[in-house]
C-alpha cells in the first residue's frame, strides 16, 4: 500500500537533510521534477555574484586574477565535486562543457592505447556523448565508434581491439544505472580504459571513481550540481594517468608554467594539466554555490532519500493508475538512478497538462516523461501531491 500523506509529512518532520531546502530559490505552487535537467537557484549566488561583481572584477579588475583566486577556482571548485564523485582531492577539475570534455577524455584514452581502434558505448547513450564519440574517433585519424546494445558489450571488450569503453552511468531517458565497478573491471579485463559520464549521477547517487577503478570521467555542472545554466562541466583523471595521458585539446592553462609564455606546451603534471582555457569565472562561482548547497550533506543520505522519494512516486501512481501506464524506469531502486520515467501514448500531453498545474517534468521523444527527484529540495509531502496529480492526469488521458 503506498503512504498516506501524513506518513509523508512525518517523513519530511524527521529528514536529515530536510533543512537543505532553504538553500533554494524554489516558486511557490511548484514542485520541481526537473532538477535532473536545470538544477533550481541557490539562495546564495546572488550574494557571491555581487561580491565577485563589485568587490572583485569591478574594483581589482585584472589583479583578481591572482588576488581572488581565480586561476585556483577550477581546481577548487573541482575539489568540491571529487567529494561528491568518490575522487581524491586533485582529480577533478570543473573546466569546458560535458561534450568538449568527452571529447577530449576519449581523445586521451585512444592516445593510451595506441595498438587499439575502437571507442565502445552503448546505443542508448545521449546524442551527444554518441556525436562526441564518433567526433573523437574521426579526429584521432585512426579510430572507429562502435555502438551496441549493453548486453553485447562484454563480447566486444573480450575482442582486444576497444581502447576505451565510455558509458553514461545512469541512462538520461530510463534513468536506469549501469554497473559501474562490473563494467570498468570487464573493460580492464579487455585491455580497455573506462570512460563514465557522470551527468545524470553526479549529486544524484552515490560514486566511487577511486574504489571502482575508474580511468576518466566527466559531467554536467548545471543537473544535480546545481551550477546554473550552460554551467562548466568537470572532468576526473585518476590520479596514475595524470602528466601520463596527453591533454589532447592543449592550451596556454594546461601548461605547467602557464605565465613563462612558453612556445611550446609542456603540460602540467597534475590535474591542471587538463585544462585548456581561461577558466570562466562568473560560471564557476554559480557552480561552487550550486555544490556548497551539498555542504554538510553525505551522499548517503541523498540517495536514502532519493530511493524514498521514487519509491513513493511509484507506490503512488502505481495505486491509483497502474493499469494505465508503463515504467519506463528498473523497479528495482537498486538499478536505477534519481529519476521516474513513463511510457504513455500521450506522455507529451501529460507533460503539458502537468507543467500547467505546477508539477514540472519533462518529455523525451519518442513517449517518455521523466520526473526526477533531487533530495536537498523536495518533500515527501510535495513529491506525494505530485504522484496523485499524476495518476490523475494519466486517468483523464487514457479514457
Ligand atoms: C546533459 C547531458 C549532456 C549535455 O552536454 P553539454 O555539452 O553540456 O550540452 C551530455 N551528455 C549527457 C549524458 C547528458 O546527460
Amino acid at each position: 500500500m503506498a503512504p498516506s500523506r501524513q506518513d509523508c509529512e512525518e517523513l519530511d518532520a524527521k529528514d536529515p537533510i530536510g533543512s537543505a531546502r532553504e538553500r533554494f530559490v524554489l516558486p511557490e505552487g511548484v514542485v520541481y521534477l526537473d532538477g535532473n535537467s536545470l538544477g533550481p537557484l541557490p539562495v546564495a549566488l546572488a550574494d557571491r555574484l555581487a561580491h565577485v561583481l563589485g568587490q572583485e572584477w569591478g574594483a581589482r579588475l585584472v589583479a583578481g586574477w591572482d588576488e581572488s583566486g581565480w586561476m585556483e577556482a577550477p581546481r577548487r571548485v573541482g575539489d568540491k565535486i571529487a567529494r561528491l564523485i568518490g575522487a581524491r582531492p586533485g582529480e577533478v577539475v570543473a573546466c569546458d562543457s560535458t561534450t568538449v570534455a568527452l571529447t577530449k577524455l576519449l581523445l586521451a584514452a585512444l592516445h593510451a592505447r595506441p595498438g587499439r581502434r575502437l571507442l565502445l558505448t552503448t546505443t542508448g547513450n545521449f546524442p551527444s556523448d554518441l556525436y562526441a564519440g564518433e567526433g573523437a574517433a574521426r579526429l584521432s585519424g585512426r579510430a572507429e565508434l562502435r555502438v551496441v546494445e549493453p548486453s553485447a558489450l562484454e563480447a566486444e571488450l573480450a575482442g582486444g581491439d576497444v581502447a576505451a569503453l565510455f558509458l553514461t552511468h545512469v541512462d538520461y531517458r530510463t534513468g536506469e544505472m549501469f554497473d559501474m565497478a562490473g563494467l570498468t573491471a570487464a573493460a580492464h579485463a579487455g585491455g580497455a580504459l573506462a570512460v563514465w559520464d557522470l551527468c545524470h549521477s553526479a549529486g544524484a547517487v552515490p560514486l566511487d571513481c577511486g574504489g571502482d577503478g575508474v580511468d576518466l570521467a566527466l559531467g554536467c555542472g548545471y543537473k544535480y550540481l546545481n551550477g546554473g545554466p550552460g554551467a562548466p562541466a568537470f572532468l576526473y583523471v585518476r590520479q596514475e594517468h595524470q602528466g601520463v595521458l596527453p591533454n589532447p585539446l592543449p592550451g596556454w592553462l594546461g601548461h605547467a608554467d602557464p605565465f613563462a609564455f612558453d612556445g611550446r606546451f609542456a603540460q602540467a603534471a597534475d590535474i591542471g594539466g587538463y585544462l585548456t582555457s581561461t577558466p570562466p569565472i562568473l560560471g564557476l562561482v554559480a557552480l561552487e554555490a550550486g555544490l556548497d548547497t551539498f555542504e554538510g550533506i553525505t551522499m548517503a543520505d541523498v540517495r536514502a532519500k532519493s530511493v524514498a522519494l521514487g519509491e513513493l512516486f511509484l507506490a503512488v501512481v502505481g495505486e491509483e493508475a497502474g493499469e494505465l501506464v508503463e515504467v519506463a524506469s528498473p523497479m528495482d531502486p537498486a538499478r536505477r538512478g534519481s529519476q521516474v520515467s513513463l511510457r504513455h501514448r500521450d506522455t507529451r500531453a501529460i507533460v503539458e497538462e502537468l507543467i500547467g498545474q505546477g508539477v514540472v517534468g519533462d518529455f523525451r521523444p519518442p513517449d517518455v516523461c521523466r520526473f526526477g527527484f533531487a533530495p536537498l529540495y523536495l518533500t515527501h509531502a510535495e513529491v506525494y501531491d505530485a504522484a496523485r496529480l499524476v495518476a490523475r492526469v494519466v486517468v483523464a488521458a487514457s479514457r
